[in-house]
């Protein structure tokens, strides 16, 4: 992309979205712009070194001013550095990259499996306020409905826009303190079957760690799912997780 951008920002907002998951507003020059639902890098100080993860941008380009991202907030030192960032504080970023990019014109299919939900976010927020003439449909996989991150947002966005349906799916069950009358177990083939009408001409987007993401691809390919009509982002750093 030509318009890679390096320039310090200060985080304008942190906000707890579940226990393990945090989101950051940071400022970002008035001539950074993005694509839905491109990453940027995040540099911090990490034991007085320099340490520098990816991060897929959580919010929509219309938001001027500032870019959010969301973070797992795992036991590495990067991720204590970034849980403990606080209003003010300045970090470094790098950006935007990548090339998982929303197709204006098709009607989506969106596989997401916990954190990987931040490009989608992005993606939906967009094509919500340009009011796109494409259905979306988002399959949601989580452990508990506690870790569902952004469930509020999203379900207001479902409010909101008729041509998006929202499904969620909860992994562990048995570990609820709330009631959980939805789907439950990883996303699969009866679930994608059932939820989406026809696959012709739809994009699918899958995003998660690593071996949700190989999973559902495999399912894909093994409903004939045409390899062009799918597209994939890796949270590589989440290898061999759930
Ligand atoms: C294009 C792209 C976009 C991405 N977008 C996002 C995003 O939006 N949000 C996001 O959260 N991540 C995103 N990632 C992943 C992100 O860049 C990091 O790799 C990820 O957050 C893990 O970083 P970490 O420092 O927490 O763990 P790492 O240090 O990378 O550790 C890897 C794994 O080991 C575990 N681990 C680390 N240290 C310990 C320890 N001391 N004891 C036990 N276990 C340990 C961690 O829990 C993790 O599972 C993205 C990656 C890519 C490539």
């Amino acid at each position: 992309m030509l318009n890679i951008k390096d320039f310090e920002s200060k985080v304008l907002r942190v906000n707890q979205e579940t226990t393990e998951i945090k989101s950051f507003q940071f400022s970002v020059p008035d001539d950074f712009s993005f694509k839905p639902a491109q990453h940027v890098v995040l540099e911090l100080h990490v034991d007085g070194k320099k340490q520098m993860k990816s991060f897929s941008i959580s919010s929509s380009p219309s938001r001027k001013g500032y870019i959010e991202t969301t973070k797992r907030i795992g036991p590495s030192e990067y991720s204590k550095v970034m849980g403990s960032l606080k209003e003010g504080d300045v970090v470094r970023i790098k950006g935007p990259y990548g090339l998982f990019l929303l197709n204006e014109e098709k009607d989506a299919v969106m596989i997401a499996g916990g954190i990987g939900i931040t490009p989608f976010k992005d993606m939906i927020e967009y094509a919500s306020e340009k009011v796109l003439p494409i259905k979306i449909t988002l399959l949601f996989s989580n452990k508990t409905p506690e870790d569902i991150p952004f469930k509020e947002e999203l379900d207001e966005l479902d409010r909101n826009n008729s041509d998006l349906k929202i499904i969620h799916t909860i992994t562990r069950p048995h570990q609820n303190k709330e009631e959980w009358d939805g789907l439950t177990g990883h996303i699969n083939e009866e679930m994608i079957r059932k939820e989406v009408e026809s696959f012709e001409g739809k994009v699918f987007y899958v995003c998660g760690p690593p071996s949700m993401v190989n999973e559902v691809v495999a399912i894909l390919e093994k409903m004939q799912i045409p390899k062009e009509q799918i597209k994939i982002e890796r949270f590589t750093g989440y290898d061999g997780e759930e």
